[in-house]
């Protein structure tokens, strides 16, 4: 039924794409995620309309297309996504979107040697590739070049716009680095609710768990809380963190197992994971996002302040 479903909403769009229709003059790219959202943004000429469809708090893991969305697709002239099924419920819609217009994933620009491949399925992706910046620089640069082969015109603006933005990413990716590299060694273990962080725990230096798997989609079971309670207990790990887009009550049970295991483990804070922060607020955009993440952790793991001299 949900199949049938999805056949005429698609139906309905190919037909709709036929209509004559009103649409503003401005040029329109719709991305996904408000990740890729703000990557866009970054780099496209001023007076582009980018919208992102997905908002903070948001989960991309389960997100499925509203009516609105699928009308914001369709009057889209150009479609920027994630992928590497990051986007897992609309994964149908985007292919068929890409047979009638320009629809870019951004981790196509990330070579292969480059990703890491869950556990739980080898042959897979990982796709939480933002949380490496350095990583995230290169999905850019290729939506870079994607649109200046669209819009030869922009092709000044996006160069500029990009090496600027770039710029700030690898800062932010240094900085990064020498904040995590002062929690000492032993401290240096993130437990989390899903395993959106592998990718930052390896370009940064942290061992990384999660409660649930790569995505959100499967539910977590009593043996992963005990797993991951023993896990915690045993390496004395002195907090753990949830997630702006993953309900607090994985990670509160983990808290209370630990608890009934005689080990106190605090909450670390909340981490921005597969969504962004409140519009018009400092965590609106990536680094914004990322730096927060960065401070929450080492305060939530060595309960002190940045030092002077990690501020930023
Ligand atoms: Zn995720």
């Amino acid at each position: 039924m949900k199949n049938f479903l999805q056949l005429i909403l698609v139906a309905l769009l190919f037909w709709q794409c036929g209509a004559p229709q009103e649409k503003s003059s401005k040029t329109s790219i719709v991305c996904t995620t408000s990740m890729v959202g703000d990557a866009v943004k970054n780099i496209v000429p001023e007076g582009v309309e980018v919208i992102s469809l997905m908002g903070p708090g948001v989960d991309p893991h389960l997100y499925k297309a509203t009516q609105g969305d699928l009308e914001r697709l369709q009057n889209a002239d150009v479609i920027v996504y994630s992928g590497l099924h990051l986007e897992g419920k609309m994964g149908d819609v985007l292919e068929k979107l890409g047979r009638i217009k320009k629809v870019i994933a951004l981790s196509n620009g990330i070579p292969e040697t480059d990703l890491l491949h869950p556990p739980e399925n080898p042959e897979g992706h990982d796709p939480h590739i933002w949380f490496d910046l350095s990583l995230w620089a290169k999905g850019v640069a290729f939506v870079k070049d994607e649109l200046g082969e669209i819009y030869p015109h922009w092709k000044d603006d996006l160069g500029a716009n990009f090496f600027a933005f770039e710029q700030n990413l690898l800062s932010t990716h240094n900085w990064a680095k020498s904040v995590i590299d002062s929690i000492p060694e032993n401290q240096r273990t993130l437990v989390t609710a899903h395993d959106a962080f592998s990718y930052f725990g390896r370009a940064y230096g942290m061992k990384v768990r999660g409660l649930q798997g790569i995505s959100t989609v499967s539910e977590f079971g009593l043996q992963d809380i005990s797993t991951l309670v023993n896990d915690i207990v045993a390496e004395e790990i002195p907090a753990v963190f949830v997630e702006s887009s993953v309900p607090k009550k994985s990670i509160e049970a983990v808290i209370d197992g630990c608890r009934q295991n005689g080990h106190r483990v605090i909450l670390g804070g909340q981490l921005y994971s597969d969504a962004l922060g409140e519009k018009n607020s400092p965590t609106d955009n990536l680094i914004g996002a990322f730096k927060a993440n960065v401070q929450t952790i080492y305060s939530g793991i060595t309960q002190k302040k940045l030092p002077q001299n990690l501020t930023q």
